[in-house]
């Protein structure tokens, strides 16, 4: 633990380290929603689509290592069950039941959409209070909002060519 990274801290460490853990179990449960889905898509453009979804996967594994990181520095304990990753997460797992690449899209979209409120909440209230966290929330929050473009442009893509394909 970082004693003096700790105490420069102008919030409640336990409250923080709440919303980090919490944010850390969606991390979890989105790099699995993005590796499985790569693994079972079916339809136009899956190659591309699955690149993408693979490449999503892991960087929200980064983004599991960048809050892992701080957590253990503020002296508190990630969650070490993956059974609590459903309970603690702010967002849903959704699983890739339907493989077809439109629902895929559609449900990642969603858990990014989420994932943008929770970092958007944690720069709110770390805010002029703990300057390292809301530096890492708005390095991750950049990042999630470029995941939610990405997907958002591949679905328009899919949308054009899916409609023309018909006439
Ligand atoms: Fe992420
Ligand atoms: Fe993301
Ligand atoms: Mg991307």
């Amino acid at each position: 633990m970082g004693t003096r990274a700790r105490e420069i801290i102008g919030m409640n460490v336990d409250e923080l380290l709440a919303l980090l853990n919490q944010a850390y179990a969606s991390e979890w449960l989105a790099y699995y929603q993005y590796w499985l889905g790569a693994k079972v898509i079916k339809g136009p453009m899956k190659d591309s689509v699955a690149a993408e979804l693979l490449l999503h996967a892991n960087e929200e594994l980064a983004h599991a290592t960048l809050l892992v990181t701080r957590i253990i520095q503020l002296g508190g304990t990630p969650v070490l069950e993956p059974k609590e990753w459903y309970t603690q997460s702010p967002c849903k797992y959704d699983a890739p039941a339907d493989p077809y690449v439109a629902v895929l899209l559609a449900q990642n979209i969603a858990g990014e959409q989420c994932a943008i409120s929770t970092y958007k909440n944690l720069m709110d209230v770390t805010k002029d209070k703990d300057m390292v966290t809301y530096n890492l929330a708005l390095t991750i929050l950049t990042q999630e909002v470029e995941h939610e473009e990405d997907l958002q442009s591949l679905k328009e893509d899919l949308d054009l060519m899916v409609s023309r394909g018909d006439k």
